[in-house]
């Protein structure tokens, strides 16, 4: 079985987040359940290629889905989806199939009841989050996620110049405007504002 201990992955998660968290134990109890309900048994290693992940919230759990799946995001495996929610999906590039797990509403909540005489609640939670069954901490959604041939890892293609800003743009990522490519700042997504 190659997925590593819970502890190995612990620890793997401490050094790339700085620190331990109730959020961390719970984003690795959910990359793990993730990869399981794929049936996915190497996700970093032999099964590397197989994998998409999209996050839904940029906290703490979060962190924890690479560390588990090896998706990341300069490798175009990992993606972010400003949801704010405590969620991912997990996407088999081999099979064509996605599941998406979401923490549940009630964990805290849990946590408390488990853990009643552990007062500090990051603690209590850490505790209570290693504990808990997969169903209490979780729901579980198949899915499908469309992916286009531009999001897969090793999508390559022209680099093309923004007719508007000249700025070059990579992966087909630019839209077409009076049939010249632009950027999509320029096609009106800027999250900035020139000064
Ligand atoms: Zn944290
Ligand atoms: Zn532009």
């Amino acid at each position: 079985m190659p997925l590593k201990t819970f502890d190995e992955y612990v620890a793997l998660a401490e050094a790339a987040h700085g620190h331990m968290c109730a959020g961390q134990i719970l984003g690795l109890r959910l990359a793990i359940y993730g990869v399981k309900l794929l049936g996915i048994d190497d996700p970093a290693g032999k099964d590397r290629k197989r994998l998409v992940s999209f996050v839904e919230i940029d906290r703490c759990a979060t962190d924890a889905v690479p560390i588990v799946t090896g998706c990341r995001m300069g490798k175009r495996a990992l993606k972010f989806r400003d949801f704010g929610k405590v969620a991912a999906t997990f996407c088999d590039l081999r099979d064509d199939r996605a599941v998406r797990v979401v923490a549940k509403e009630s964990s805290k909540r849990r946590a408390a009841e488990i853990h009643p005489e552990i007062s500090d609640r990051n603690a209590q939670q850490m505790r209570a989050y290693r504990e808990m069954p997969e169903d209490e901490l979780f729901d579980v959604q198949w899915v499908r996620v469309r992916l286009g041939p531009e999001d897969m890892p090793g999508y390559k293609a022209a680099r093309v110049v923004c007719a508007d800003c000249g700025e070059g743009i990579n992966f087909k990522r630019e839209v077409t405007r009076d049939g010249k490519p632009i950027c999509r700042a320029c096609a009106g997504e800027r999250y900035y504002e020139p000064l």
